[in-house]
């Protein structure tokens, strides 16, 4: 299995050509995965350092429970994870990836609401750190579309610090020329695939997943974690809390049982990977 990242032999640059290209699936969040609108302000409010606390095991069992099997994950994201869980113990793949342009929130580091919904999704499909690499807005440097989407760039992947990352993003040519090379056996998967840099890799476009799940299923969410709903309240969140999912539900009409987007992810992956 692959354990190190190539970079290192960046300074043996003519010998690089030697090593064996990773084998890395990298997954965009939102819209692509789910929809997780709801996710980033229950997420910050309960981090608020102040009275009442809100116990966040017994958070992201509610959000398992009530929004994220009521319909906010994409159907068929646990055959998905599965699958990739599966791979990577066998080591047909080497690492998964979560490339997000959302910002991380309140921190910077592991504690932020980035990860706090990789946990949450993790928990959700029995797949505990399946992710290796989490990109997010506040650790990548990234440039912006027409449209006002950030624009990913697949060698980030691949090299092992933003010194690295920073002299690619200024089109260093040596390493563009690493990475263009490295990134053969990388797949990315992302419902905006225009905005993606996929040097010699593949991208996967999915079709948008915008419905949120119901109402009512996030009124059970909150009601079961004590404090919760206080402490939104305080926070002047809790109305907008429904109020922006009452507007999504309302411009999102129609269901998502019948989504196989996540199917075909799996399809290409087992064909790709197997
Ligand atoms: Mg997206």
């Amino acid at each position: 299995m692959y354990k190190t990242t190539p970079f290192k032999t960046i300074k043996n640059y003519k010998t690089f050509r030697n090593i064996k290209c990773p084998k890395i699936i990298i997954l965009d969040n939102d819209e692509c995965l789910g929809q997780f609108g709801i996710f980033s302000i229950i997420a910050c409010v309960a981090k608020i350092n102040d009275y009442p606390k809100v116990n966040f095991e017994k958070l992201k069992k509610s959000l398992v429970k009530h929004v994220l099997s009521k319909g906010a994950a994409r159907p068929y994201l646990i055959n998905l994870f599965k699958l990739m869980y599966k791979l990577k113990k066998q080591g047909k793949i080497d690492k998964v990836v979560m490339y997000t342009s959302a910002p991380n929130r309140i921190t910077s580091n592991k504690s932020g609401y980035v990860y706090f919904l990789k946990d949450c999704l993790e928990r959700y499909c029995g797949t505990p750190k399946l992710y290796d690499m989490v990109f997010h807005r506040d650790n990548t440097k990234s440039k912006v579309s027409r449209c006002g989407a950030t624009i990913k760039d697949v060698g980030n992947v691949l090299l092992k610090n933003n010194y690295l990352r920073h002299c690619l993003f200024n089109k260093n040519r040596k390493i563009s020329d690493f990475v263009n090379h490295f990134s053969k056996n990388i797949l990315m998967i992302d419902d905006k695939p225009q905005n993606i840099i996929k040097r010699h890799g593949r991208v996967i476009g999915v079709k948008a997943y915008t419905r949120p799940c119901g109402l009512i299923d996030i009124y059970k969410c909150v009601h079961s974690v004590p404090n919760l709903e206080r402490k939104l309240k305080n926070q002047n969140s809790f109305k907008s809390l429904f109020e922006e999912t009452r507007e999504d539900l309302l411009k999102y009409s129609g269901t998502n049982k019948k989504d196989k987007e996540l199917i075909k992810v799996c399809n290409v992956i087992i064909k790709k990977y197997s």
